[in-house]
């Protein structure tokens, strides 16, 4: 059985904080803002990974209201996102992120993150696609107030007979 599952998400870009992005410290002039690190591309995926659960959305489950969360590593955030699914009894398929930024460039960081992420979700670097894209300019993106990610997701029952704990 499979289960698919999409995520958006988006943070400003200020001066005074560090970038990470997909699990990885990026160098450069501005970071994101967010009560955690602020990581998009990671906060993409858990929604997306939560939504083919139907487990609700990260908000809900890490409260930004919450200070056992801030400045929190979103990884562990994603190590938590993914017990959750396999306590439901699935198991990620593959994850195809797009990142829409102007700067900084994304491409030389690509296999950093697959590996970053493919470490918190316990799989092979070959079932998380990372994809980059600017949007020509146009747009909060494009001016470079912030940065936005998408992720979609296909979750892979583990088995056919698993009971789900709670339903
Ligand atoms: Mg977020």
């Amino acid at each position: 059985m499979f289960r698919v599952g999409m995520g958006f998400d988006v943070h400003r870009l200020v001066e005074g904080r560090e970038l990470w992005l997909g699990g990885v410290k990026i160098d450069h002039e501005k970071g994101l803002l967010g009560h955690s690190d602020a990581d998009v591309a990671i906060h993409a995926l858990c929604d997306a990974m939560l939504g083919a659960a139907n487990l609700g959305d990260i908000g809900h489950h890490f409260p930004d209201k919450d200070p056992k969360y801030k400045g929190i590593d979103s990884k562990k955030l994603l190590v938590e996102v993914n017990r959750l699914i396999d306590a439901q009894g699935y198991v990620l398929g593959n994850a195809d992120i797009t990142i829409c930024c102007e700067q900084p460039k994304i491409n030389p960081h690509i296999v950093a993150m697959q590996d970053a992420l493919a470490w918190c979700l316990n799989c092979s670097a070959m079932n998380i696609s990372i994809k980059a894209t600017t949007t020509e300019k146009l747009g909060y993106t494009g001016r470079g107030e912030g940065i936005a990610a998408y992720a979609v997701v296909l979750l892979k029952k583990k088995s056919s007979d698993f009971m789900p704990y709670t339903m």
